[in-house]
Protein backbone atom coordinates (compact mmCIF):
# COMPACT_ATOMS: atom_id res chain seq x y z
CA UNK A 1 0.00 0.00 0.00
CA UNK A 2 1.71 3.31 -0.91
CA UNK A 3 0.54 6.69 0.69
CA UNK A 4 -0.19 9.43 -1.99
CA UNK A 5 -0.67 12.81 -1.78
CA UNK A 6 -3.46 14.74 -4.31
CA UNK A 7 -3.21 18.62 -4.84
CA UNK A 8 -6.39 19.99 -6.11
CA UNK A 9 -9.80 17.95 -6.00
CA UNK A 10 -12.05 19.10 -9.18
CA UNK A 11 -12.76 16.18 -11.29
CA UNK A 12 -9.62 14.76 -12.54
CA UNK A 13 -7.76 15.32 -8.80
CA UNK A 14 -11.15 13.38 -7.24
CA UNK A 15 -11.54 10.95 -9.55
CA UNK A 16 -7.40 10.07 -9.40
CA UNK A 17 -8.04 10.08 -5.72
CA UNK A 18 -10.84 8.47 -5.54
CA UNK A 19 -9.32 5.37 -7.89
CA UNK A 20 -6.33 5.02 -5.73
CA UNK A 21 -8.42 4.50 -2.59
CA UNK A 22 -10.42 1.74 -4.49
CA UNK A 23 -6.62 0.21 -5.14
CA UNK A 24 -6.09 0.51 -1.52
CA UNK A 25 -3.72 3.11 -0.86
CA UNK A 26 -3.76 5.56 1.76
CA UNK A 27 -5.02 9.30 0.05
CA UNK A 28 -4.25 12.42 1.80
CA UNK A 29 -6.45 15.35 -1.00
CA UNK A 30 -5.93 18.87 -0.69
CA UNK A 31 -8.40 21.36 -1.95
CA UNK A 32 -8.46 25.29 -1.39
CA UNK A 33 -12.00 25.12 -1.70
CA UNK A 34 -13.93 23.96 1.50
CA UNK A 35 -16.77 22.95 -0.11
CA UNK A 36 -14.81 20.63 -2.76
CA UNK A 37 -13.26 19.22 0.45
CA UNK A 38 -16.36 18.39 2.30
CA UNK A 39 -17.53 16.26 -1.11
CA UNK A 40 -14.80 14.12 -0.59
CA UNK A 41 -13.72 14.11 2.70
CA UNK A 42 -15.32 10.86 4.14
CA UNK A 43 -13.99 9.02 1.03
CA UNK A 44 -10.41 9.41 1.11
CA UNK A 45 -7.71 9.03 4.21
CA UNK A 46 -7.77 12.18 5.15
CA UNK A 47 -8.95 15.77 2.71
CA UNK A 48 -8.02 18.82 4.34
CA UNK A 49 -8.96 22.62 3.02
CA UNK A 50 -5.17 23.92 2.42
CA UNK A 51 -3.80 26.53 -0.12
CA UNK A 52 -1.28 24.12 -1.96
CA UNK A 53 1.24 27.24 -2.42
CA UNK A 54 1.57 27.16 1.45
CA UNK A 55 4.71 25.36 2.77
CA UNK A 56 3.82 24.83 6.29
CA UNK A 57 0.26 23.85 5.03
CA UNK A 58 1.52 21.12 3.31
CA UNK A 59 4.09 20.02 6.12
CA UNK A 60 1.30 20.28 8.37
CA UNK A 61 -0.37 17.35 6.47
CA UNK A 62 2.42 15.53 6.65
CA UNK A 63 3.23 15.59 2.74
CA UNK A 64 6.65 14.80 3.17
CA UNK A 65 5.79 11.23 3.85
CA UNK A 66 4.29 10.68 0.65
CA UNK A 67 5.84 7.83 -2.09
CA UNK A 68 4.37 10.66 -4.22
CA UNK A 69 2.59 13.43 -5.29
CA UNK A 70 -0.06 14.16 -8.19
CA UNK A 71 -0.42 17.84 -8.81
CA UNK A 72 -4.10 18.22 -10.18
CA UNK A 73 -4.52 22.54 -10.32
CA UNK A 74 -5.15 23.49 -13.85
CA UNK A 75 -6.09 26.65 -14.21
CA UNK A 76 -4.04 28.33 -12.18
CA UNK A 77 -0.50 27.82 -13.63
CA UNK A 78 1.03 30.07 -10.91
CA UNK A 79 -0.30 28.00 -7.95
CA UNK A 80 0.48 24.62 -9.96
CA UNK A 81 4.25 25.64 -10.44
CA UNK A 82 4.71 27.21 -6.86
CA UNK A 83 3.26 23.85 -5.26
CA UNK A 84 5.64 21.57 -7.10
CA UNK A 85 9.04 23.79 -6.20
CA UNK A 86 7.52 23.25 -2.81
CA UNK A 87 7.29 19.10 -3.00
CA UNK A 88 10.47 19.23 -4.73
CA UNK A 89 11.71 21.32 -1.89
CA UNK A 90 10.28 18.33 0.21
CA UNK A 91 12.34 15.83 -1.84
CA UNK A 92 9.24 14.15 -2.91
CA UNK A 93 10.53 11.50 -5.75
CA UNK A 94 7.48 10.60 -8.01
CA UNK A 95 5.62 14.04 -8.97
CA UNK A 96 2.99 13.92 -11.68
CA UNK A 97 1.30 16.69 -12.59
CA UNK A 98 -1.65 18.07 -14.85
CA UNK A 99 -0.26 20.33 -17.48
CA UNK A 100 -3.20 22.46 -19.59
CA UNK A 101 -1.31 24.43 -21.52
CA UNK A 102 2.21 24.62 -23.68
CA UNK A 103 3.50 27.19 -21.54
CA UNK A 104 2.84 25.45 -18.14
CA UNK A 105 4.44 21.69 -20.06
CA UNK A 106 7.51 24.04 -20.64
CA UNK A 107 7.97 24.83 -17.59
CA UNK A 108 7.27 21.97 -15.90
CA UNK A 109 9.80 20.21 -18.17
CA UNK A 110 12.72 22.53 -17.34
CA UNK A 111 11.51 22.14 -13.78
CA UNK A 112 11.68 18.54 -13.69
CA UNK A 113 8.79 16.42 -12.58
CA UNK A 114 8.33 12.65 -12.82
CA UNK A 115 5.15 12.97 -15.48
CA UNK A 116 3.58 15.44 -17.11
CA UNK A 117 -0.05 14.92 -17.99
CA UNK A 118 -2.69 16.18 -20.59
CA UNK A 119 -5.75 14.61 -19.77
CA UNK A 120 -8.15 16.28 -22.47
CA UNK A 121 -5.11 15.36 -25.09
CA UNK A 122 -4.42 12.15 -23.95
CA UNK A 123 -8.09 11.24 -23.68
CA UNK A 124 -9.48 12.48 -27.34
CA UNK A 125 -6.53 10.45 -28.78
CA UNK A 126 -7.61 7.21 -26.77
CA UNK A 127 -11.31 8.31 -27.96
CA UNK A 128 -9.79 8.78 -31.45
CA UNK A 129 -8.50 5.41 -31.65
CA UNK A 130 -11.48 3.60 -30.07
CA UNK A 131 -14.11 5.29 -32.77
CA UNK A 132 -11.15 4.07 -35.22
CA UNK A 133 -11.06 0.33 -34.23
CA UNK A 134 -13.71 0.10 -32.31
CA UNK A 135 -12.89 -3.52 -31.22
CA UNK A 136 -9.58 -2.89 -29.47
CA UNK A 137 -10.79 -3.21 -25.94
CA UNK A 138 -7.93 -1.62 -24.27
CA UNK A 139 -4.47 -0.70 -25.47
CA UNK A 140 -1.13 0.14 -23.98
CA UNK A 141 1.53 1.64 -25.38
CA UNK A 142 4.99 -0.10 -24.32
CA UNK A 143 6.97 2.46 -26.85
CA UNK A 144 8.63 2.51 -29.36
CA UNK A 145 5.47 2.49 -31.66
CA UNK A 146 4.90 -1.22 -29.74
CA UNK A 147 1.60 -2.28 -28.13
CA UNK A 148 -0.27 -4.36 -25.94
CA UNK A 149 -3.97 -4.73 -27.31
CA UNK A 150 -7.00 -6.80 -26.03
CA UNK A 151 -9.88 -7.48 -29.03
CA UNK A 152 -13.37 -8.85 -28.35
CA UNK A 153 -13.62 -11.34 -30.98
CA UNK A 154 -16.84 -10.52 -32.60
CA UNK A 155 -19.04 -12.87 -35.33
CA UNK A 156 -16.61 -11.98 -38.61
CA UNK A 157 -13.30 -14.05 -37.30
CA UNK A 158 -14.94 -16.51 -35.03
CA UNK A 159 -13.71 -20.04 -35.64
CA UNK A 160 -10.59 -18.81 -36.99
CA UNK A 161 -7.09 -19.69 -36.06
CA UNK A 162 -4.32 -17.95 -34.15
CA UNK A 163 -2.23 -18.84 -37.41
CA UNK A 164 -5.02 -17.23 -39.94
CA UNK A 165 -5.41 -14.36 -38.09
CA UNK A 166 -1.69 -13.16 -37.76
CA UNK A 167 -0.59 -14.90 -41.02
CA UNK A 168 0.98 -11.83 -42.66
CA UNK A 169 2.42 -10.95 -39.24
CA UNK A 170 3.30 -13.88 -37.37
CA UNK A 171 7.05 -12.18 -36.61
CA UNK A 172 5.87 -8.72 -35.42
CA UNK A 173 3.11 -10.06 -33.35
CA UNK A 174 2.33 -12.05 -29.97
CA UNK A 175 -0.35 -13.80 -28.96
CA UNK A 176 -0.47 -13.32 -25.11
CA UNK A 177 -3.65 -14.64 -24.00
CA UNK A 178 -7.31 -15.25 -24.54
CA UNK A 179 -10.04 -14.83 -21.82
CA UNK A 180 -12.94 -16.93 -22.85
CA UNK A 181 -15.46 -16.13 -20.08
CA UNK A 182 -14.01 -17.05 -16.74
CA UNK A 183 -10.97 -19.40 -18.48
CA UNK A 184 -7.57 -17.42 -19.50
CA UNK A 185 -6.05 -19.84 -22.23
CA UNK A 186 -1.94 -18.47 -21.93
CA UNK A 187 0.76 -20.22 -24.31
CA UNK A 188 -1.62 -19.48 -26.96
CA UNK A 189 -0.77 -21.75 -30.35
CA UNK A 190 -0.92 -21.24 -33.98
CA UNK A 191 -3.49 -24.08 -34.06
CA UNK A 192 -5.88 -22.21 -31.20
CA UNK A 193 -9.40 -21.64 -32.55
CA UNK A 194 -11.04 -18.02 -31.75
CA UNK A 195 -14.79 -18.10 -30.50
CA UNK A 196 -17.42 -15.11 -30.67
CA UNK A 197 -16.57 -12.81 -27.77
CA UNK A 198 -13.22 -14.21 -27.09
CA UNK A 199 -10.40 -11.35 -25.42
CA UNK A 200 -7.17 -11.93 -27.65
CA UNK A 201 -4.41 -9.96 -26.14
CA UNK A 202 -1.95 -9.29 -28.33
CA UNK A 203 1.36 -7.67 -28.42
CA UNK A 204 3.32 -6.38 -31.42
CA UNK A 205 3.98 -2.98 -33.26
CA UNK A 206 1.49 -0.62 -34.50
CA UNK A 207 2.02 -1.32 -38.30
CA UNK A 208 1.32 -4.87 -37.75
CA UNK A 209 -1.96 -4.69 -35.53
CA UNK A 210 -3.51 -2.19 -38.09
CA UNK A 211 -2.20 -4.69 -40.98
CA UNK A 212 -4.89 -7.31 -39.36
CA UNK A 213 -7.44 -4.59 -38.00
CA UNK A 214 -9.69 -4.78 -40.89
CA UNK A 215 -9.72 -8.52 -40.37
CA UNK A 216 -11.65 -8.00 -36.59
CA UNK A 217 -14.07 -5.38 -37.46
P1 LIG B 1 -10.76 19.73 -13.33
O1 LIG B 1 -10.78 19.75 -14.81
O2 LIG B 1 -9.98 18.58 -12.76
O3 LIG B 1 -12.09 19.89 -12.67
P2 LIG B 1 -9.32 22.17 -13.63
O4 LIG B 1 -8.32 21.77 -14.64
O5 LIG B 1 -10.43 23.07 -14.09
O6 LIG B 1 -9.93 20.98 -12.85
P3 LIG B 1 -8.68 23.92 -11.52
O7 LIG B 1 -10.07 24.40 -11.56
O8 LIG B 1 -7.58 24.89 -11.65
O9 LIG B 1 -8.43 22.79 -12.54
O10 LIG B 1 -8.36 23.24 -10.16
C1 LIG B 1 -8.72 21.99 -9.72
C2 LIG B 1 -8.88 22.10 -8.21
O11 LIG B 1 -7.72 22.70 -7.61
C3 LIG B 1 -10.06 22.96 -7.81
O12 LIG B 1 -10.92 22.18 -7.00
C4 LIG B 1 -9.45 24.12 -7.05
O13 LIG B 1 -10.25 24.52 -5.94
C5 LIG B 1 -8.13 23.55 -6.58
N1 LIG B 1 -7.11 24.60 -6.35
C6 LIG B 1 -6.84 25.67 -7.14
N2 LIG B 1 -5.86 26.41 -6.58
C7 LIG B 1 -5.49 25.79 -5.44
C8 LIG B 1 -4.53 26.05 -4.43
N3 LIG B 1 -3.73 27.11 -4.47
N4 LIG B 1 -4.42 25.17 -3.40
C9 LIG B 1 -5.22 24.08 -3.33
N5 LIG B 1 -6.16 23.78 -4.24
C10 LIG B 1 -6.30 24.62 -5.30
Amino acid sequence: MGQFAVIGLGRFGSAASLELMRLGHSVIGVDINAKIVNQIADQLTLAAVADATDEHALKDLNITACDAALVAMGESLEASILCVLLLKSMDIKEIWVKATSKPHHTILSRIGVSRIIHPEEEMGMKVAQSLSYPMVNQYMSIGHSLYVVEIKITEKCQGISIAELLKEVKDSIDPLLVRRKKTIFKRIEPSFTLEMDDSLVLAGSLNALKTIAPRLA
